[in-house]
């Protein structure tokens, strides 16, 4: 069959809103290209799990060609796109040129440091596989240069862990850290004295887990206290230069331990487009999320600025990117077929974090849980997600492990 005669639809990004596009167009009479500089999609969510040393990468992350293999209207092309010409309607990737019918672009976010350039330098971030696994090796390299260090003040440095936001993927790593120090390092370093060791959580707001109702803001508050986590509301971080933290005022905390949770900013390509962009460089779409001007071009998930429902833009969640991504192929659908866009609207399926083994807050269908019932709908919900039943399955055995015999499995250093 000649298919080079169908529309072709470019999707940039095969995280939780791009893969959502392919799979909405699974059957349709298009031919998609799906483009992604990396070769796996990867479950965002559980990296703090990588970065602590709960999972290893190849159990959150998934080859985009296994999971395509067999929808055959999809090619995959690994490489970077570089530009973007919405008027000819091509990308360039890598040096070659591909023109498109529709375009969806699903780039998603990354870090940001606020220009601190000695943050982005000295810090760790999680962020993607390689971020999570710099962050996994400095955390147990930090262990093993304690356990010989004689001096008692250059000891409480490197078992000092200073974690910077308060939103969830901060709550998580700073609850799951303090769970390695006192469950599992104790048992590795016998003769290192882990009371010395401190996770100190830094929250320049006065909440944390802002968007979360209060009683859970509060319940996450007690649950991390609870285990000894040294929360700091109101604080904030000024600089950090690999071996001292500096704090609005002029507090000090020795420590060579930074992670930074506290910014995220789109993808670089979004800033060339030429289109207008709002808080965090997110770039301003119309309801149907297409782009003001270019009707055949989406811009979906972390990368799109819509304000929805009660005048709040909508966050940067793994669940508005997979809804936007279904809503996109619903509408190219229609496009195809001459009817107009339908408008996006988000249905909130609730709000889940983690804080360790048995400690959860959740809010789900305008219900809120915390503790036991919480963390077990917060297992059963990412089990459910990840990508691949082999994956499941081991991240499953993974945590039935740790959570029976308390034990991290994966405490390797490997080289970067
Ligand atoms: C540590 C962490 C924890 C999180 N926890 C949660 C959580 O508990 N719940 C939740 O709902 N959300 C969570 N999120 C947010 C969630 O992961 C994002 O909202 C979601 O991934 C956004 O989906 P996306 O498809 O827009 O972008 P992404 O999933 O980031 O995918 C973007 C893709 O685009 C590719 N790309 C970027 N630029 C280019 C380019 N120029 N050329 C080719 N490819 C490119 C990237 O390689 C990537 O694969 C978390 C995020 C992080 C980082």
């Amino acid at each position: 069959m000649n298919i080079t005669h169908l529309p072709h639809v470019v999707i940039v990004g095969a995280g939780f809103a791009g893969l959502e596009t392919a799979r909405g167009l699974a059957n349709a009479r298009v031919r998609i290209t799906l483009i992604d500089k990396r070769n796996h999609h990867l479950f965002q969510p559980l990296l703090y799990q990588v970065a602590i040393a709960g999972l290893l990468p190849s159990q959150i992350a998934y080859p985009i060609r296994t999971i395509f293999r067999r929808q055959k209207n999809l090619t995959f092309q690994m490489g970077e796109v570089s530009a973007i010409d919405l008027d000819a309607k091509y990308i360039k990737l890598d040096g070659s040129v591909i023109a498109y019918d529709y375009l969806v672009l699903a780039v998603g976010g990354r870090t940001n440091f606020f220009g601190l350039d000695s943050l982005e330098r000295d810090g760790l971030q999680i962020k993607d596989i390689e971020t999570a696994v710099k962050t996994r090796n400095h955390l147990l390299s930090m262990f093993e240069r304690a356990s010989y260090e004689a001096d008692a003040e250059k000891r409480k440095a490197l078992l000092t862990f200073v974690i910077v936001g308060g939103g969830p993927t901060g709550v998580e790593s700073a609850g799951a850290l303090m769970e390695l120090i006192t469950h599992v390092m104790v048992k590795d370093y016998p003769n290192l004295n882990l009371k010395d060791a401190r996770v100190i959580l830094l929250e320049a707001g006065p909440h944390l887990i802002n968007a979360y109702p209060d009683a859970l803001r509060k319940s996450t508050l007690k649950l991390l206290q609870r285990k000894n986590v040294d929360v700091r509301l109101n604080v904030k971080m000024e600089n950090f230069n690999g071996h001292r933290v500096t704090l609005a005022g002029g507090d000090t905390i020795e420590t060579h331990t930074l992670i930074w949770t506290a910014g995220v900013k789109v993808a670089e390509l979004m800033n060339n487009l030429g289109m207008e962009q709002a808080t965090a460089g997110r770039v301003r779409v119309e309801p149907t999320l297409q782009l003001p001007g270019h009707p055949e071009a989406f811009v979906i998930g972390d990368a799109a600025f819509l304000v929805n429902g009660g005048g709040q833009p909508l966050p940067m969640l793994s669940t508005v990117a997979i809804q936007q991504g279904r809503g996109t192929a619903q509408n190219i659908r229609r496009m195809m077929r001459d009817m107009t866009p339908i408008h996006f609207h988000y249905k909130d399926p609730g709000l889940l974090a983690t804080i360790g083994r048995n400690a959860a807050v959740a809010r789900i269908w305008g219900i809120s849980f915390s503790g036991f019932i919480a963390w077990m709908i917060w297992v059963v919900l990412h089990i459910y997600r990840i990508i691949g039943f082999r994956n499941r399955i081991i991240v499953m055995f993974n945590w039935a492990w740790d959570y029976f015999f308390y034990e991290n499995q994966v405490r390797l250093i490997t080289k970067e």
